[in-house]
């Protein structure tokens, strides 16, 4: 059988559209929600994620900012530019793309984002909020996971739940999530023994580890929902073939392109998942996604605050 696709583009176009509303109750009040974009240097991928970051506040009617440091610029320097940024209270949302250059104390930058504008969800108070199941702003790309379950009404609640991979952007906010959703939570990393057997008990399996392929198809159990979060690109020729053996349709657009992205899941598990996300089209879109929902709700909860303070 055939798993159902879990569709994040779909997703991405309902919640763009319930956005919008919501942006447009805010400028009755006066209220634009705005993003403050910093990337330190030229790297190309971080240049192509923030690009796309900013167009999605345009096509939302968000408004945007973009800091573009130099790669020599000092860690004192780019705690002032926090700094300002913390001040302007136009700014709702402070995004820093990471990576920062080697000689920046990246960790001294992420906590100087004051926590009411850390719509990455990086800050420890943001995760310290998650931690004990207050409201508040979470990490993008596990907030996503969660829309996706959630809106194709995929049971949660006394579900088996494995989530591949600890990292602190993905994994455990994953896992808290799905926890605080009354889910059994097993995390696993790369120390976890006999890591078949431990994602056959789940129902839902959330693969986040950056290893290409890697959980399969005969892993998963019969109906299982599985989450893959991991994008690999691929280029080298042999993995792909091995990789798109039963999909001939993708190997000859790999052979046209020479590259493929592939999830942490193997692409058979589609004959054995119960439903399932794509990669490219699945997790990818619902990241940016949520991070225009972070500072429209960042917008919303500082400044609504703001003028009850003023009221007083
Ligand atoms: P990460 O920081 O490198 O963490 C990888 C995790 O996977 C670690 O906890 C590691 O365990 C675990 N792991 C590695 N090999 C394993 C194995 N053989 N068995 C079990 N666990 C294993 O990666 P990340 O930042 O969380 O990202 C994970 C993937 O998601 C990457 O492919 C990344 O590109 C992708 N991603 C996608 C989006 C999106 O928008 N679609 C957003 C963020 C990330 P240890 O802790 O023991 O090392």
């Amino acid at each position: 059988m055939t798993a159902r696709v879990l569709d994040g583009l779909k997703i991405r176009d309902q919640l763009f559209l319930e956005l919008k509303d919501e942006i447009a109750r805010l400028a009755t009040q006066g209220i634009r929600p705005g993003l403050a974009a910093v990337l330190v240097g030229e790297n190309s991928a971080s240049r192509l994620y923030v690009k796309s970051k900013i167009a999605a506040c345009e096509q939302l009617g968000l408004a945007s900012w973009l800091h573009t440091p130099p790669v020599s610029i000092t860690t004192a320097e780019l705690l002032k530019l926090i700094d300002d940024l913390n001040c302007d209270n136009n700014v709702d949302g402070i995004l820093v793309q990471l990576p920062l250059s080697k000689q920046v104390d990246t960790k001294a930058v992420l906590e100087a984002v004051d926590p009411a504008k850390d719509v990455d969800g990086f800050h420890p108070v943001s995760l310290g909020r998650l931690v004990s199941g207050r409201d508040g702003l979470v990490a993008c790309t596990p907030a996503g996971c969660m829309e996706i379950l959630r809106r194709n009404e995929i049971p949660i609640e006394g579900a088996n739940a494995v989530v591949l991979g600890r990292s602190d952007i993905v994994g455990k906010p994953m896992a808290l999530l799905l926890m605080h959703a009354n889910a059994t939570v097993t995390i696993c990393h790369s120390k976890t023994r006999d890591l078949p057997n431990v994602v056959r008990r789940a129902e839902i399996v959330v693969a986040a580890m950056g290893k290409a392929g890697y959980v399969q198809a005969d892993w998963l159990k019969a109906g299982s929902a599985v989450i893959d979060v991991g994008t690999n690109k691929i280029t080298d020729t042999g993995e792909a073939e091995s990789l798109l053996k039963n999909f001939p349709l993708r190997l000859a657009k790999f052979r046209e392109k020479g590259s493929v992205l592939i999830g942490d899941v193997h692409p058979d598990a589609i004959n054995t998942a119960g439903s399932l996300t794509p990669v490219p089209g699945g997790v990818g879109p619902m990241t940016i996604t949520m991070l225009m929902s972070n500072t429209v709700k960042a917008a919303r909860l500082r400044r609504a605050k703001t003028s009850a303070k003023a009221a007083l």
